[in-house]
């Protein structure tokens, strides 16, 4: 089949669809973030042309060649972890920033947002694994981590991401996801200065579809549209 991305985007939006239908939630508050880390201009053109405006990218170097050279409207999301040295290339450029791990992360992207005279959307990314291989604050930190870095200029904090574990059965993640939203509404309702608390950014090929039914905002999926990856290319 040639039309294989196409196909596959549709079964996933179907799947989102339900999943809100299960979760008396409208699909208006859920955004699919195509996740294309790897995947070459032509199939990202591919998903574009399907109607996806929201891209995912992992790697500075690849996601500022891609926006160089694709649509316009398109909405780029960072996702993957982000060294501090990085920050310059990408503020400006990018819709959000998904993988806020730290302070004096987000000091940086002030500090180049204010250079630039531009605000940047940015989530702070939750570690709920605990798994120490992963970047992330943790579940205990989050309403410091939030007061702090409202307090920088230029920042909004729209909401949480998080990457649960890779579990054979998506139910497994479940009670996290219920977790990460129960702590978001929580802090929503503090009505903290630049903050939104609005966007929760979850669920990925293996577990977007209980992630939908717990409360994402966001998803994440790669695999599931565009295939596996082969990171040897
Ligand atoms: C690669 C990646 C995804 C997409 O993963 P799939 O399992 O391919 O859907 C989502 N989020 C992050 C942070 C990633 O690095």
């Amino acid at each position: 089949m040639d039309n294989i991305i196409t196909e596959n985007l549709k079964q996933v939006q179907n799947n989102i669809n339900y999943a809100c239908e299960r979760a008396g939630r409208s699909t208006s508050e859920v955004t699919l973030v195509a996740v294309s880390k790897t995947k070459p201009v032509e199939m990202i053109m591919e998903a574009y042309n399907a109607g996806i405006r929201d891209f995912g990218e992992n790697y500075v170097q690849e996601l500022v060649d891609k926006i160089d050279i694709m649509p316009k409207d398109i909405r780029w999301h960072m996702i993957g972890h982000l060294q501090r040295n990085k920050v310059k290339y990408i503020v400006g450029k990018v819709a959000m920033i998904h993988s806020v791990d730290s302070l004096r992360l987000a000091e940086e992207i002030s500090k180049e947002s204010v250079k630039k005279n531009v605000v940047s959307e940015i989530l702070i990314e939750v570690n709920v694994g605990m798994e120490e291989s992963k970047f992330g604050i943790t579940t205990d930190n989050a309403l410091d981590m939030v007061i702090a870095i409202s307090q920088l200029p230029n920042i909004v904090i729209r909401g949480f991401m998080t990457s649960a574990p890779f579990v054979d059965n998506a139910e497994d993640n479940r009670k996290i996801f219920k977790g990460l939203h129960n702590i978001i509404v929580d802090i929503r309702d503090k009505n903290i200065d630049n903050t939104t608390m609005d966007v929760l950014s979850m669920g990925m090929t293996n577990d977007y579809i209980v992630a939908v039914e717990e409360g994402a905002s966001m998803v994440r999926v790669g695999t599931a549209i565009f295939g596996a990856r082969n990171y040897n290319i």
